[in-house]
């Protein structure tokens, strides 16, 4: 009677409740090959990078465990076939795992189920338990979603000691119940696979300890979410800010990785944020990161309740979505000017090119560069969605698909268009972010905000009028002549 627990989302050892077993039980990691392989729209779902990432998160998340005699099975192999045969092999009599959002994941359960009984833990909402919100009467816009749960805004708590139990299977025992040719060395296989994907140096990983410290230095230290609220509308820190270059930035508190890895427990952070509150001081910022929390909260019962209508071009069905322009080539080469952030308006460049080049972005150049694609582009929002689940280290599913929903007007709400001129001079005024990541405009001032003829596209950009100058962009451009001519 072995338990198998699977310990996807949730490679921590805090507030990780699936760690507290009784009897047997055997601890899996299982990387699903085609969530990093396959491809979705013709993109490939994960960048080498992202691939990495995850592959050197879950190993040092399983060193961590063999610290606590914990041997963790660690593989990136195909679902479907490899599931099974562990439940075979082993004589797994039950599975446990984080409670999933989405139906792709959802389907791993299930095929669980289909040999034996399966339970899941909701490891990773703020609302778990009694708090659960119910689906059928779960409101449509976040504002009601948010005033449901407020003034309290009570979230379930934290476990707050680390602390693991059961009788793991160990390496031998592992070893000498494999049967089948899927499940054979598997500790070599994994070593290779470690070995085929080296993580790039200087590349840091969001490992539970080292994000748990950048936390309590961002609430403490910095006292950075102190200002939070103005600062997380930021493409980076500014000149003037207090970070060094070196070191994470702190505009936001860049904690998105490791809550989608599941390696910090977002009950946690709720928790650290009312401490500080009460211990110290709370302000608008303290609140407001909770406010943001809430929002991966709602998007995250929003996939639960929508499931794969929130993957389709028209979503919901409720309000229009915009339809792809053009032929199926210009719609190609458009794509791939903005994948390479050549489109050659240079706020959107530059966020595109720090996505390349990082993993991540700013909230708000996520919000600017997908309204670019659908609005201006005139692409399929879900080319652009696709993309960022490739090249995302942060890559969540209720979160990305959500939001890019939301701005494509395919989920509860109308679409959103934004200025891009107008966001550029508002959010970066002095051209700081443009001139570091786009090198060709870096010798400019202000200068760096006017579009200009990219040189990877010059052959087509006029032709496809990239970027294309809508009427609501005219008075921008008129306040950015004026400027450059003042100064
Ligand atoms: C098109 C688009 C795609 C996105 N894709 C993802 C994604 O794949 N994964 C992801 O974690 N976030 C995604 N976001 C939300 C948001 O941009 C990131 O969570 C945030 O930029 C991460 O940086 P941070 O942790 O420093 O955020 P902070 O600003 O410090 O916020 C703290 C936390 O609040 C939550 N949060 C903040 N803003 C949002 C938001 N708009 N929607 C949902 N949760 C939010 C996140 O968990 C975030 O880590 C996306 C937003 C847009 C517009």
């Amino acid at each position: 009677m072995t338990r198998l627990v699977l310990l996807n989302q949730a490679m921590r050892l805090t507030d990780n409740m699936l760690l507290q077993q009784q009897g047997d039980c055997m601890a899996v990691l299982l990387l699903d090959k085609n969530q990093y392989l396959g491809q979705q729209h013709g993109i490939v779902r994960a960048s080498s990078l992202k691939l990495a990432h995850s592959l050197w998160l879950a190993e040092d998340f399983r060193l961590q465990l063999q610290q606590l005699q914990l041997p963790l099975l660690c593989m990136l192999a195909d679902a479907n076939t490899v599931l099974p045969a562990l439940i075979k092999d082993f004589g797994i009599s039950s599975v446990v795992m984080a409670e999933p959002v989405a139906a792709e994941e959802q389907q791993l359960l299930q095929l669980a189920a289909l040999s034996v009984p399966v339970s899941c833990l909701d490891l990773n909402s703020l609302l778990a338990a009694e708090l659960r919100p119910d689906l059928n009467t779960l409101p449509d816009s976040f504002s009601k979603f948010r005033s449901q749960r407020e003034p309290e805004l009570k979230v379930s708590p934290a476990l707050s000691a680390v602390s693991v139990s059961g009788r793991w299977l160990s390496p031998d025992d592992i070893q000498a119940a494999t049967t089948t040719s899927v499940t054979v060395d598997f500790a070599a296989q994994w070593q290779q696979t470690l070995a085929d994907h080296p993580l790039p140096q200087p590349q840091a990983l969001a490992t539970e300890r080292q994000q748990q410290q950048q936390f309590l230095a961002y609430l403490y230290d910095n006292q950075a979410i102190y200002h939070y609220k103005t600062s997380r509308n930021q493409f980076c820190d500014l000149p003037s800010d207090k970070a060094s270059r070196d070191t994470t930035p702190l505009y936001a508190s860049f904690v998105s990785t490791a809550l989608s890895h599941g390696t910090l427990s977002v009950r946690w952070l709720w928790q650290q944020i009312c401490v500080l509150e009460t211990t110290k001081a709370g302000n608008e910022s303290t609140y407001w990161l909770k406010f943001e929390l809430l929002w991966r909260e709602y998007f995250r019962w929003q996939q639960r309740k929508f499931g794969v209508l929130l993957f389709s071009h028209a979503g919901l069905g409720r309000h229009p979505v915009p339809q792809p322009q053009g032929d199926m080539a210009q719609q190609q080469l458009k794509f791939s000017l903005w994948c390479q952030g050549q489109t050659g308006l240079p706020l959107v460049d530059a966020n595109m090119r720090q996505l390349q080049a990082t993993g991540l972005m700013s909230n708000r150049g996520r919000q600017l560069v997908a309204s670019y694609l659908i609005y201006d582009l005139g692409l399929d929002w879900r080319w652009g969605a696709a993309y960022f689940e490739q090249q995302l280290l942060d890559y969540d599913v209720a979160s990305n698909w959500g939001n890019w929903a939301y701005i494509a007007g395919a989920g509860t709400a109308a679409g959103r268009y934004f200025n891009q001129l107008k966001q550029a001079l508002q959010y970066d005024s002095d051209a700081y972010f443009i001139r570091q990541q786009v090198k060709e405009l870096s010798g400019l001032g202000l200068a760096a905000h006017l579009p200009y003829l990219s040189a990877a596209a010059a052959p087509w950009q006029q032709q496809l009028q990239v970027p294309p100058t809508k009427p609501d962009w005219q008075s921008s451009l008129a306040k950015l002549r004026q400027l450059l001519q003042l100064r």
